[in-house]
């Protein structure tokens, strides 16, 4: 496997690094997601979702890539994203602020040739008058909400907006989008809810293409997947659908290094607060990666990593910059200073650290550190 050829690339390559931990960015793979859901949602295309740094990942990276890959749209979430992501990205490609216009934001967006999503009447009229301004027509999506209750212009706002939109000629409405609350649970009812709300929309304002699926959407059905998807999370290699097999490659490996190992009595407390008191002798490690690195404090007393497939157990508490774990399992002299063990990576995967941590893998990604090394494949 790919995965375990990294592995012992690392192990020979470790000393004299000096780095707490690598992350690793398998771009093919990414590559190879993106491929996979084009060729689901065909004829629709695909949008990549790159907010947050493209969940955690590198958006000047992920978003190069993609654009190799044929992907002309790019969704974040801020207007700055938008203004850090437009140098990496040719002219033909369009991106998109998904949280909207801020007032002062206009020129700047108009100026930088990024599309606001408007998620309001106010947002409409703020753009159009820019247009006013500026003397030049400018794009934008409009926004619906249609059951999710956070961002979208209302029901109530749609006539007035439809009305509006009659009379203006200095906004090119690309496409109508909203957004499914539950996408990742198949059998929630409210996804063919806010499909049978989005169909109604699109009756009111006819003649535009419609923006619907993200990743959890893909996989409710074709009906879903209007004339372009919005992908996340899925193309980052987490599971897009809940207690389902995940149809995605990882593309995100992480490994931390150890930097002190020691024998302990039964007995013995380990960590802050002390919490946890060995039951037996035990052989621990202590490795360079902790909360202010993205691993949850969730995770005390919690979760695991692994070495040659053997699962060390996390004991005690998480800290800043280190965890503790339980090597007892492994033959003595096995770890030492500067070994690699993974956090990440073929025994365990994004879902399993989250669920463990008690939350999802979009948090885990966007939380990972910027302080380990990133190497991108
Ligand atoms: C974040 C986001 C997406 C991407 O969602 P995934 O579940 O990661 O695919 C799509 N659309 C909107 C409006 C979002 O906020």
């Amino acid at each position: 496997m790919d995965h375990q050829t990294l592995h012992v690339d690392y192990q020979q390559t470790e000393a004299g690094i000096g780095a707490s931990g690598y992350l690793t960015i398998d771009l093919p793979a990414l590559c190879r997601n993106y491929r996979k859901l084009s060729a689901t949602v065909a004829p629709a295309k695909a949008a990549a979702v790159v907010k947050a740094d493209a969940y955690g990942l590198g958006a000047e990276q992920v978003s190069k890539a993609l654009y190799a890959q044929g992907c002309r749209h790019f969704f974040v979430a801020h207007f700055s994203e938008a203004i850090q992501l437009r140098p990496f990205v040719p002219n033909d490609t369009r991106i998109f602020v998904l949280n909207g216009l801020q007032p002062g934001s206009e020129i700047g967006c108009a100026e930088a040739d990024i599309v606001p999503v408007l998620n309001s009447l106010e947002q409409f009229r703020r753009w159009s008058s820019t247009a006013q301004k500026l003397g030049r027509v400018l794009p934008a999506v409009l926004q619906f909400d249609t059951g999710m209750s956070r961002l979208g212009i209302s029901p109530e706002e749609r006539s007035a907006l439809a009305t509006d939109l009659k009379s203006c000629s200095n906004i090119e409405v690309l496409f109508i989008m909203s957004h499914l609350a539950c996408a990742d649970e198949a059998d929630n009812r409210q996804n063919a809810d806010q499909l049978a709300e989005m169909r109604l929309v699109a009756t009111e304002f006819p003649g535009l293409d419609v923006c619907f699926a993200n990743s959890g959407g893909v996989f409710l059905g074709s009906e879903y997947h209007g004339v372009l998807a919005r992908l996340g999370i899925a193309l980052y290699g987490g599971a897009p659908t809940r207690g389902k097999a995940n149809p995605m490659e990882p593309i995100v490996r992480l490994d931390v290094a150890v930097i002190q190992t020691r024998t302990v009595p039964a007995g013995t407390r380990v960590g802050y607060g002390g919490a946890r008191v060995t039951s037996a002798e035990s052989r621990l490690a202590t490795i360079a990666a902790g909360y202010a690195d993205g691993l949850p404090r969730s995770l005390s007393d919690r979760g695991a990593v692994f070495y040659g497939g053997v699962r060390l157990p996390i004991v005690g508490r998480v800290s800043m910059d280190s965890i503790t774990v339980d090597i007892t399992a492994l033959p003595s002299g096995t770890l030492s200073l500067g070994s690699l063990v993974e956090v990440l990576g073929p025994h365990q995967t994004l879902e399993d650290v989250a669920e463990a941590a008690g939350t999802i893998s979009y948090e885990l990604l966007t939380s990972l550190g910027r302080r380990y090394e990133r190497r991108y494949r």
